[in-house]
């Protein structure tokens, strides 16, 4: 089999001329019109191409026989052959048009190539008696066999990169084909490749036995493995150059990730706990109408450990809906207070700030301090707010994104709490943070305010090591007592559907209310609306024709927001039975009346989403229902997706699934969705190597955190050279 000439090529190898600032055009067959395409794609050096790696492979080891073919494959199977050209001619078609056959034979039997159309130049070299080796999918027609469209070899290089091997199959870059992506490749790595500098130090790459870089890219490829165990490796992303890779990128972001970790824990803030807050807070918990489960007592300490240091806490508190987040905040918020700081608390909805302002209020008999800013908080009020905020008096000041606003400015904010933050861009956290940041007029230096992040869509662990690798995590795993876990059920036809809508209206004769979740998942305002206007006849059609005897009302976005509060209020007083709502109601309300919650179009939502509206039930002690309406025509994965949910209630088993079925983009919402810079690397598949590579990062900025060691200069060098952009908009703070 042929290999790259590596030796030659180091010693003709300008030392100039590296694959990173080496322009793609110079790679032989690679002109300007080609050149044009791969950096519309985003290719522009030949590292770059060196980098575009391929999807998948195709076996190309063994030449087959005609005979074999006709008898052995299966339709649709590939295969490569060896043969010579019988006749050509053209076939005209109605129409017009023309199919262009080739008749080919080996000394086992006859084929039939056939291009409905023929690239240019091809015809003339299919004279009778020509060889050359042909590759493509198998079709049986009539008794024959036949290829259509196949891939032809005559020349030499061309047989070493298509034929003979295990072959790479490339995502076609805007109509060039695999073929020619293989052919520019190979000159690339045969001129290219050891010029790739290798960043990871030797020990490491012995420690888990993996090929150094310029191997690994050439490996991935032009595989040298020709058995049939290496190559379901290559198919799985787990050869030895894959895996190389992938630990690289794996090694390299959590070295940044971690190293952020350890920037933040030398910034400097202000310290609590010391001064009267902790009797303040166990005075207020003392008061409540209920204990703390053992999970809240857990957060509750993390928090308290964290706010007692000098340096900024950056806590995650996740924890299933309903299992009591909020009260552990407000408490942080009262221990900060008695010390006279004062604290924010950013809610995604306006519904969510204003629930989280009456629960203070209630559960704290309005001995916590708080003030409510929303966006519809008359003028007069904003002003008070302000000016209290100005007079540094400690209070709360619980609202949405208008905290953000510039005439809102905190005379000394020692705490910010965040709920559901996945709602949040990174940029709303920052500006947040920004507004507690404080200079010491005395020594110049900066102090941060303390941030606590709440979310009720559990993040799973990979994602906690990476996209949110710099926050510390506290899991709340138990819902308070007394409450009953929800009884789940996917209906996919219409007769389950039927026997449903009558167990609803059982619930609902025994005086209980339900919700009926419509998603609304098109962004177009002109779709959007169709959307809206058919969620709309739905509720009529509840309201008049299926529970005429009950009371429906509709909440949506499109609602002013105090008849989205009216009807939230009626609903919570029981004035209405049936609340039909688009996905606004997701987060926060708290109705424990309402037992059973109908989420139509169940498919088109993420599990975790899913959990979380089914989380508005079950709040109370009755039991409670959830039921789920699939339309999925697709069947099978869709509907068996749902049943995750029928089975378990657990927050962190359905977030592991999600991530399987749909990827981090769930998690880091949308704005971060895809802003993971990994090219190979994926967090569920290679969970084992990020685990190692964490490791090995732990290990790296215990000894040698700068990289200033003789085995890690080039690392080091690596991220001078290429800084932390990619990673820059993932922090957390
Ligand atoms: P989360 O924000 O985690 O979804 P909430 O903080 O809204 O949950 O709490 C849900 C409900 O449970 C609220 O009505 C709250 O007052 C109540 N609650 C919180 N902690 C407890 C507890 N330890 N025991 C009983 N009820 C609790
Ligand atoms: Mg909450």
């Amino acid at each position: 089999m042929a290999t790259f000439n590596t030796t030659s090529s180091k010693s003709s190898t300008n030392k100039s001329l590296h694959a990173s600032d080496t322009d793609i055009q110079y790679v032989k067959g690679v002109g300007p019109r080609l050149g044009a395409v791969f950096k519309s794609r985003g290719l522009s050096t030949v590292k770059d191409l060196l980098y575009f790696f391929p999807r998948a492979y195709e076996d190309r080891s063994r030449l087959k026989s005609i005979a074999e073919v006709i008898t052995k494959t299966t339709e649709d199977e590939s295969a490569t052959l060896a043969v010579r050209v019988v006749h050509a001619r053209k076939i005209p078609t109605r129409y017009g048009k023309s199919i262009f056959e080739v008749r080919v034979s080996d000394p086992s039997g006859f084929l039939s190539l056939k291009w409905f159309h023929l690239p240019r130049g091809l015809e003339s070299k299919f004279s009778p008696g020509a060889s050359f080796m042909v590759s493509g999918k198998i079709k049986k027609y009539l008794g024959h066999a036949e290829m259509i469209h196949p891939e032809i070899t005559w020349d030499s290089l061309a047989s070493t990169t298509n034929v003979g091997r295990v072959v790479p199959i490339y995502t076609e870059l805007d109509g060039i084909s695999s073929r020619v992506l293989r052919k520019v490749l190979w000159e690339a790595l045969e001129k290219f490749s050891s010029t790739l500098g290798e960043d990871l130090p030797e020990y490491l790459l012995n420690r888990h036995q993996l090929p150094p870089l310029s191997q690994s890219v050439r490996d991935i490829h032009f595989p040298p493995e020709n058995d049939s165990k290496k190559l379901q490796a290559l198919l799985d992303f787990k050869s030895p150059s894959h895996t190389r890779l992938i630990y690289e990128e794996f090694l390299k972001f959590e070295y940044l990730v971690l190293k952020h970790r350890l920037h933040l824990e030398k910034e400097r803030s202000t310290p609590f706990g010391s001064k009267g807050g902790l009797p303040r807070l166990q005075q207020l918990q003392a008061q409540l109408p209920f204990q703390l489960t053992a999970g809240q007592t857990k957060a509750l300490q993390d928090i308290i450990q964290d706010l007692s240091l000098p340096h900024p806490m950056n806590r995650l508190i996740q924890g299933d809906v309903g299992s009591g987040k909020t009260v552990v905040a407000l408490l942080s918020a009262a221990l900060v207070l008695a010390e006279n700081a004062q604290a924010a608390l950013m809610a995604p909805t306006e519904i969510l700030a204003e629930q989280h302002y009456k629960t203070a209020k209630k559960l704290f008999n309005s001995e916590l301090p708080v003030a409510l800013l929303t966006g519809k908080t008359p003028l007069r009020e904003r002003q008070e707010i302000q000016s209290r905020l100005r007079s540094a008096e400690p209070v709360l000041l619980i609202g949405t994104h208008t905290l953000l606003e510039d005439p809102i400015t905190f005379q000394h904010l020692g705490l910010i709490l965040i709920d559901e933050q996945q709602r949040f861009g990174v940029e709303q956290r920052l500006a947040l943070r920004k507004k507690g940041t404080c200079l010491n007029p005395v020594n110049g230096q900066k102090s941060y305010p303390h941030i606590l992040i709440l979310t009720a869509t559990p993040i799973p662990r990979t994602l906690a090591l990476t996209a949110y690798g710099d926050l510390a995590v506290t899991s709340i795993h138990e819902l308070p007592k007394g409450r009953s876990p929800i009884l789940t059920r996917v209906a996919r036809d219409k007769s389950s559907k039927r026997q449903i809508l009558d167990q609803i209206r059982k619930e609902l004769q025994k005086g209980h209310q339900a919700y009926f979740i419509y998603p609304l998942v098109n962004d177009s305002e002109v779709e959007g609306f169709a959307q809206l206007k058919s969620v709309v006849s739905e509720a009529e059609t509840l309201a008049n024709d299926v529970f005429p005897e009950f009371k429906t009302d509709l909440l949506h976005g499109q609602l002013k927001p105090d008849k989205k509060a009216q009807v939230m209020e009626r609903f919570k007083k029981n004035e209405i039975q049936i609340l039909v709502a688009t996905t606004v109601v997701e987060v926060g309300v708290d109705v424990p009346n309402a037992t059973t919650i109908v989420i139509e179009h169940a498919e088109r939502f993420g599990l975790s989403q899913l959990h979380q509206l089914r989380g508005r039930v079950g709040r109370g002690s009755s039991q409670s229902y959830c039921f789920l309406f699939s339309h999925s025509q697709t069947g099978e994965t869709a509907a068996s997706r749902l049943e995750v949910l029928e089975k378990t209630t657990d927050g962190f088993i359905i977030a592991e699934a999600d991530l399987e079925i749909r990827g981090p983009g769930e998690f880091l919402g949308t704005r971060q969705a895809g802003t993971l810079p990994f090219k190979l690397a994926n967090l569920v598949r290679d969970r084992e190597w990020l685990l190692k590579a964490r490791e090995d990062a732990i290990e790296l900025l215990k000894t040698d955190s700068d990289l200033e060691q003789h085995e890690h200069i080039r690392l080091q060098k690596y991220f001078e050279r290429e800084g932390n952009r990619q990673f820059e908009r993932l922090k957390t703070s």
